[in-house]
């Protein structure tokens, strides 16, 4: 048999190579600060034992026990202290009770040095074993009390902790208690005089091991997964390896007439063994020949999973067509890849996109026997899985396709891939099919994305015209006022005319003017104009205060109109922004048009730019401020969100998407208001220093 010291040794040296991992690897704190003591009182402990089994001389083992036994007591209180700082907040409280504990264990090892507890030790087959004393029954009773409340604590903070890894944490050390506690009762055990080998040090070694690794590990096992893994590995474990112990004996009777049980046990602990490691050692063999004897087909395989992760990243359908068909093309060294799509109308599978030799056919309808026969079927399908469907069958060998990968959105087939044969004649393995199928899922997914997106950029623009075109109806309303005017005028001028031609005077002034009135209404008709016609988003560096100008020349007609005195405070060295400016515009008119309307006869709006600085870097500044009627607190929140409106004949949209159009140039719009006093818009966009500055007002 295996001499009963070497549990305790084994226990000893496994306890304290986990401290030294703890106290390299663990993250700093008290709850490593407490596993290190933990495992410190562990290893005194442990060798107690060793001391106890190992030392033949009485008086000897007598003294080192009863040194080493000080390991006990604050192994005791250091499990209670454990189970405290691995609380995410421990309470004061509880604080003071592991003090009171340890002071609770010292005064124990006080009285451990008179001999309090054990007066004699009594030999035993294993070894000495410790004779307690009347008293001894208090230390069984703290420690009881001790792992009872600790464990009573663990288990509330499982269920109470709102912090995710404390709990799971705390699920591995009780996982861990419930194989521990009860090996270390047995522990016990010889003290009461029942015979009983340690294995309470094989279990403490263990739960020690657990508690490691729950505090090391930052992505820790999900329990049900520790859990059953454990329980596997015992039931297979046992399953294998008692047959296997049974047929040893048979063999040994068979051979020797005699069973020897040290050489069983031995045989025993090397089956275990094997059965350990086995599974491990063939999963990192496999992988390591894998990537030794067929590395170009095990990068292939990792660039292909790769490129079906990074897929459904892309948003544009025709570079999602491209990049598909050249990596597979590239990576599957295949003659030729196809993309067919389902048209609008779902009636038609299109051919999109095509790399390599050959022409394939450019459509299929959707009835058509192949299509529906690929329909029906969700992975990757081989030419001779069409086996006896003569028609299926025809359109791959006409077109000289191997495999086709449907792609599915839900149940409808949005359309296939499909791949010509490999160079070199080189077979579509069961790998590479796998991966294969997981491109046709992504694909899929990739696809229905891309759409989603194009229809999303088509309802942005649809957004972006209606507010355009609501505020351009408003413009031109004043506008139009704005010309009649000069119109009347230049009217009257021409109809006195003819009466006042020798008038050198009047002539002059007249002229004079009529041109000037026909030159700002042909600006302000064209920056209507321009206003008007639907942009597409062009960044280029764009000086703020050129289209502050531009937006204050639009709504100059209105301000007359409402009697509201519009002003300019602009930073005259300013620099560039990276956006577009016809979308600047829109943005500035329309925070314009809200701060007039806003604005009492008589009031005043004013636009300033600046340059800001935060921590996040330079920012030009324009803000419109008004002296309006302000923004009642309690729709603050909701003025950014599409549709909302105070007006009768609101939208709701302007606000909405200047926000969006800032955000889109990497800057942000920010709002001050009080009510009856007025409000502060402001856009605030990121400075564009490559050019050479100061740039002019
Ligand atoms: P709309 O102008 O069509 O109502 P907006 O999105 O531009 O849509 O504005 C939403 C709401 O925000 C307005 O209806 C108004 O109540 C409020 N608002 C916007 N700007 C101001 C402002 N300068 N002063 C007071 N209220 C404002």
């Amino acid at each position: 048999m295996l001499p009963s010291w070497f549990v305790p040794l084994v226990a000893a040296l496994a306890t304290a190579a986990l401290g030294v991992f703890v106290a390299v690897r663990g993250p700093r704190g008290e709850l490593r600060a407490a596993f290190l003591f933990f495992a410190a009182t562990l290893v005194f402990w442990h060798c107690f034992y060793l001391v106890l089994y190992l030392i033949p001389d009485y008086q000897t083992a007598f003294e080192g026990a009863r040194i080493l036994r000080v390991g006990s007591f604050y192994m005791v209180a250091a499990v209670l202290h454990l189970a405290v700082s691995a609380r995410a907040r421990p309470r004061r409280l509880w604080r003071w009770i592991v003090i009171g504990n340890y002071a609770l264990a010292t005064s124990f090892v006080v009285a451990n040095v008179f001999d309090v507890w054990v007066k004699e030790l009594r030999r035993t087959d294993a070894g000495y074993v410790t004779v307690g004393t009347r008293w001894y029954s208090i230390l069984s009773l703290y420690a009881l009390l001790n792992f009872l409340v600790a464990i009573s604590l663990s288990v509330r903070d499982y269920w109470i902790t709102r912090d995710p890894r404390v709990r799971q944490q705390v699920g591995f050390w009780l996982a861990g208690m419930l194989v521990a506690l009860p090996l270390g009762l047995t522990n016990f055990l010889p003290v009461y005089g029942v015979e009983f080998p340690p294995l309470g040090n094989l279990g403490a070694a263990l739960w020690t091991g657990i508690v490691a690794y729950a505090i090391v590990r930052h992505r820790l096992m999900d329990i049900d997964v520790f859990v059953t893994k454990g329980l596997a590995y015992a039931a297979v474990t046992l399953v294998l390896v008692t047959p296997a112990i049974a047929v040893s004996v048979i063999l040994q009777w068979w051979a020797f007439r005699a069973v020897d049980y040290e050489f069983t046990a031995a045989l025993a602990v090397l089956f275990l063994s094997i059965a350990v490691c086995f599974p491990l050692v063939v999963f990192s063999a496999e992988e390591r020949l894998q990537r030794s004897l067929f590395r170009a087909r095990t990068q292939t395989r990792r660039d292909l999973a790769a490129f079906s992760r990074s897929m459904v990243k892309i948003l544009d359908r025709q570079r999602l067509m491209a990049e598909i068909c050249n990596r597979l093309h590239d990576l599957l060294d295949v003659e030729r890849v196809a993309i067919y799509l389902l048209d609008s109308s779902g009636t038609r599978l299109e051919l999109r996109k095509s790399q390599g030799t050959h022409a394939e056919t450019t459509e299929f309808g959707s009835q058509h026997p192949f299509v529906r026969w690929l329909g029906r079927r969700s992975e990757p399908s081989l030419r001779e899985d069409a086996e006896g469907l003569d028609t299926v069958q025809a359109v791959f060998v006409e077109q000289g396709w191997e495999v086709c990968l449907p792609m599915h959105s839900g149940r409808q087939m949005l359309g296939f891939l499909a791949l010509g044969a490999r160079h070199g004649r080189q077979a579509f393995a069961g790998g590479d099919l796998e991966q294969l199928a997981a491109i046709s899922d992504e694909a899929g997914v990739a696809f229905e994305n891309a759409r989603l997106y194009e229809e999303v950029r088509r309802s942005r623009a649809i957004i972006d015209r209606t507010s355009r075109l609501s505020s351009l109806g408003t413009l031109a309303a004043g506008i139009a006022h704005e010309i009649r005017n000069p119109l009347v005028s230049i009217h009257t001028f021409f109809q006195m005319a003819p009466t006042r031609l020798g008038d050198e005077e009047f002539m002059t002034s007249f002229l004079g003017l009529a041109g000037e009135e026909v030159q700002r209404i042909s600006s302000l008709v064209d920056e209507l104009l321009i206003f008007g016609k639907s942009t597409t988003t062009n960044p280029t560096e764009v000086q703020p205060n050129e289209v502050v100008d531009r937006g204050l020349a639009l709504l100059a007609p209105q301000a007359r109109q409402k009697n509201v005195t519009l002003d300019r405070s602009l930073s005259e060295s300013l620099p560039p922004v990276l956006a577009d400016g016809d979308q600047l515009l829109q943005v500035l008119v329309n925070l314009l048009l809200n701060a007039i309307q806003a604005t009492l006869s008589g009031g005043r709006v004013t636009v300033e730019t600046r340059l800001i600085t935060d921590e996040t870097g330079e920012f030009c500044q324009i803000e419109i401020v008004d002296t309006g009627v302000g923004i009642p607190a309690s729709v603050r929140e909701a003025i950014f969100d599409p549709f909302f409106t105070t007006k009768d004949r609101g939208t709701g949209l302007g606000l909405s998407v200047a926000h969006r159009i800032v955000a889109e140039f990497g800057g942000f719009l920010s709002v001050e208001s009080a009510e009856g006093q007025g409000s502060r818009f402001s856009v605030n966009l990121p400075a564009c220093r490559n050019l050479e500055f100061p740039a002019g007002a």
